[in-house]
């Protein structure tokens, strides 16, 4: 957050102007930054990372019924935003060096009802975006990256968001980059401006006039003043990331009974998470518990399964998911944000090797 005295003398100015929402100066401010700063051809701020991807979806204007590849190893957004499109999600397994998208799996999932492919860039971990490019470009279908944990990144000198038919991202309180509740689309054809323009905002266009059936996605003027004041400082969060990241890594590349993912090569990264892998289940519950006892928070981030949730068990198609379940069967996301103090990375770190120990 930026100090309240900074953030309260931002606001002001909505006290004379009373303009709080429908894309006013502060929304266009973000707008513009958030282009130049991620590094993108064209981008529309959305009320949240979840909008951003059900009218992405949108706006493509799939047939009902159309298939969507695309990873269970993920936040739920990810497949609701698929469902509520009334499109169907086919579950891909993931790839175990980075959690990605297998991309050498993509093809024999396709079928003539496939419209898109539906990676994650998870833990701002890039996918295989040539073999993905390649798979759409064959099949002539879309791809829309969930980058929701990529804010930042980017990939052979380019933003993240520059690739695919498009792109999302997450301004949630809990991501790197926070406007309270916000998120937004990042693509190349500038005609999709107002395509979701309309979604976001009922379809109006004048006064009288209403073209397109659209929802209410639009990102409000005190959420947009946020943002700018934390964009300021975005740089510097990701300065103190690093450091709690070295130090993490430094302590924990060579125990045996834990393992981390592998970065894909010319990438850069926003330390948005750090996820470690140990060697079973029993041994990352025993971990998560001790942690919790001692009042530390972590996270089973993701388990289980998007394709295991209640709401979507057994209803989708889907291949074999051993290395996704794999994955979120050993996984635990230790604590990471800017002002986390040595130590308790010490602290935490010497509970993870105590448990990694007595689990030997
Ligand atoms: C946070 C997140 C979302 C949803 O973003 P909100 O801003 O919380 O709506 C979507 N996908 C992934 C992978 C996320 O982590």
């Amino acid at each position: 957050m930026p100090t309240y005295e900074e953030f309260v003398e931002a606001i002001k100015p909505l006290w004379d102007t009373h303009w709080l929402t429908n894309m006013g100066q502060y929304h266009k401010i973000l707008e513009d930054s958030l282009r130049d700063y991620l590094d993108v051809p064209c981008i529309s701020l959305m009320v949240n990372g979840h909008m951003a991807l059900e009218l992405a979806i949108q706006s493509f204007d799939f047939p009902e019924g159309g298939e969507i590849i695309t990873t269970p190893y993920t936040f739920i957004s990810t497949t609701h935003a698929i469902v509520r499109n009334k499109l169907m999600p086919v579950f891909c397994d993931v790839k175990p060096e980075n959690g990605c998208i297998d991309e050498s799996k993509i093809e024999e999932l396709i079928t003539e009802k496939t419209v898109a492919i539906l990676p994650v860039h998870v833990y701002g971990n890039v996918c295989n975006i040539e073999e993905i490019e390649r798979i759409a470009y064959k099949y002539n279908i879309k791809v829309i990256y969930d980058a929701a944990h990529a804010f930042g990144v980017t990939y052979k000198g380019r933003g993240i968001g520059s690739y695919g038919d498009a792109s999302i991202f997450s301004f949630h309180a809990t991501k790197v980059f926070n406007t309270i509740e916000g998120g937004a689309i990042t693509f190349h054809n500038p005609a999709m401006y107002d395509k979701l323009r309309n979604l976001k905002n009922f379809g109006i266009r004048g006064e009288e006039l209403v073209v397109e059936v659209g929802a209410n996605a639009k990102m409000n003027e005190l959420c947009a003043i946020m943002g700018i004041c934390n964009l300021k400082r975005v740089d510097e969060v990701a300065a103190c990331r690093k450091k709690i990241h070295d130090y993490y890594i430094s302590n924990l590349h060579n125990i045996d009974g834990i393992s981390l993912l592998d970065l894909t090569e010319e990438q850069t990264r926003n330390y948005a998470y750090f996820p470690i892998f140990l060697k079973n289940e029993q041994m990352r519950n025993a971990l998560y518990d001790t942690l919790h006892a001692d009042g530390i928070n972590s996270r089973k981030y993701f388990h289980p399964l998007t394709s295991d949730q209640a709401c979507f068990k057994n209803k989708y198609k889907n291949m074999k998911l051993d290395v996704a379940k794999d994955l979120s069967n050993r996984v635990l996301v230790l604590p990471m944000y800017e002002g986390l103090a040595f130590e308790d990375v010490d602290r935490i770190l010497a509970i993870v090797k105590d448990i990694v120990y007595k689990y030997k």
